[in-house]
């Protein structure tokens, strides 16, 4: 018996929220005293799971790209062969479009924006954040098999030692009836999912040709840029960076919203980040409210002085 942890990866390299699955699956099993087994799909080397807890991975190469039914049906069937009563997957959009179908796959209790280990093993009571991190619930699954999906950034990552077998798992194979034809990738140098710091750009930037100094911030700090949902709309940014309700989550320690009026819809996307920083002209914008630390000011003065700043401090501390 074990905890089975599905672990993304992109190009070969493990994403960071699916260590701190990996982290988390580590903790829970700790409690029930068992092992944890990863599931990875196209991967030659996985071994720094090892040092994440993960006792041994089960590797799936027959398939090249995402597909919700397939991959569902292939966690399914290493949770089978590893007796799983429990799997854990992130928050990704991957991650929440397939869990809902494994959870019919394996009839088990499905959880999702879990931020926490269980309160109680029995019952299994988990918290998680409801209506857009405005509040926290806990949940009780009664199944015997249970699903959880965990929040990016709301664990962390923790190291332990240990050393992880691998093994290469062939699934019986499964069709289904959704045809890949092409997938479009984002180039973000960083991705908004996985970036520590995220600097964002509204309205308030006045157009796309202004983006130069968001971008030297966004790379003098090794941060992925974002912006709000008029600014892609208007295309002076590619969708994949509109972040909020209807965009990406973010849940990174560290959010520079540049020119953004801090409206409900962005605000929901953003909520789990841990330290708000907010530039903005008119003292009175909303998202003060929701910030941590707020500049009162031009964005055309405040952020080139911020990049010097930086540019400085990374200089004199090099
Ligand atoms: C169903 C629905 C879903 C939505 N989903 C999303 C979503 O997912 N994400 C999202 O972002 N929005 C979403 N919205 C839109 C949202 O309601 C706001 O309209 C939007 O977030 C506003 O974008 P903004 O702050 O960039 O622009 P604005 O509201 O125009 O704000 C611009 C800000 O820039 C400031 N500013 C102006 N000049 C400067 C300057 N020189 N220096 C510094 N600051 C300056 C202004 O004071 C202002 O606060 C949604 C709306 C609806 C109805």
């Amino acid at each position: 018996m074990s905890v089975l942890v599905y672990i993304e990866s992109e190009q070969g390299k493990l994403k960071k929220s699916a260590l701190e699955v990996a982290s988390y699956g580590k903790a829970i099993a700790n409690q029930l005293g068992i092992n944890v087994t990863a599931i990875t799909f196209n991967m030659s080397d996985a071994s720094e799971l090892g040092t994440y807890g993960v006792d041994k991975i089960m590797n799936v190469n027959n398939i090249k790209e995402f597909n919700a039914k397939i991959y569902a049906n292939y966690i399914q069937q290493v949770a089978e062969s590893e007796n799983s009563n429990l799997v854990i997957l992130s928050s990704s959009a991957n991650s929440k479009y397939l869990a809902p179908l494994l959870a019919i796959n394996l009839n088990a209790g499905y959880v999702s924006n879990v931020v926490a280990l269980p309160n109680d093993l029995t019952p299994f009571t988990v918290k998680c954040t409801a209506f857009t991190n405005k509040a926290f619930s806990f949940t009780e699954i009664n199944a015997s098999k249970k699903i959880l999906s965990l929040s990016n950034n709301s664990f962390g990552l923790v190291q332990s030692t240990g050393n992880a077998t691998f093994e290469n798992f062939t699934p019986e194979t499964v069709t289904s009836n959704v045809k890949i034809e092409s997938v479009d990738k984002a180039s973000d140098q960083v991705s908004i999912a996985d970036a520590d710091v995220v600097v964002s750009g509204g309205r308030g930037l006045k157009g796309p040709e202004n983006w130069g100094m968001i971008e030297e911030l966004a790379a003098v700090l090794g941060a992925a840029t974002a912006c709000s949902k008029p600014v892609s709309d208007l295309g002076w940014r590619p969708h994949s960076e509109h972040v909020g309700q209807t965009g990406k989550p973010v849940a990174s320690n560290l959010y520079i919203a540049i020119g953004i009026s801090g409206a409900i819809q962005h605000l929901a996307g953003i909520n789990s980040s841990k330290v708000k920083v907010v530039i903005n002209s008119d003292p009175e914008a909303p998202f003060f409210k929701a910030a941590d630390y707020g500049i009162v000011g031009d964005a055309f003065d405040v952020v080139p002085t911020l990049i010097q700043k930086l540019k400085t401090f990374k200089a004199q501390n090099a």
